[in-house]
């Protein structure tokens, strides 16, 4: 009988923690942000099928790129980084400064453009930053940007495309 109700226990234990473990490592907020529809919708299969290897690993599956790696880090010209999945305009030249991360870092992005939401992955609480277009994935948001905002969008540079002006 004593087995018998250590193993209801061990059950009930289970049962009771079961719910935390997709917390833990963030299964439900890749979903909440996979089952979102966005104005560009695309089957993996067509996104693989027009993003690089690299883009889709960013884009598409949540990625960072190497610090440091992406030419879009030094670029300096006038011009508009547009979404490398859909083109849509993110973030205007004016708003780029060296954050000296090795990521390409601006402190505000064009109106409208992106989306965030909670990321918790790897144990920690960071904020996403999306294309508010297609969903894809560019990188994460924090407190400790330059004036005016503030803010340091942090992004990869496998998920833009610079559009020199003029
Ligand atoms: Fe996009």
């Amino acid at each position: 009988m004593t087995t018998r109700r250590q193993l209801l226990v061990v059950l009930g234990t289970g049962a009771v923690l079961a719910p935390l473990v997709p917390r833990i490592w963030n299964a439900t907020e890749d979903s909440a942000l996979a089952e979102r529809t966005f104005p560009v919708d695309k089957s993996e299969a067509q996104w693989r099928a027009e993003l690089t290897p690299e883009q889709f690993q960013v884009l598409r599956e949540h990625g960072t790129e190497r610090a440091f790696t992406s030419p879009l880090d030094g670029e300096a010209r006038d011009g508009v980084f547009v979404c490398a999945g859909c083109g849509q305009e993110l973030f205007s030249s004016e708003t780029k400064y060296d954050s000296g991360t090795g990521w390409p870092s601006f402190f505000r992005p064009e109106a409208g453009a992106v989306g965030t939401t909670v990321d918790r992955r790897w144990f920690m609480v960071r904020t996403e930053v999306h294309c508010a277009r297609c969903g894809g994935h560019l990188g994460h948001v924090f407190p400790d940007g330059p004036a005016p905002t503030g803010e340091r969008y942090c992004m990869n540079g496998a998920a833009l495309r610079f559009v020199p002006r003029g």
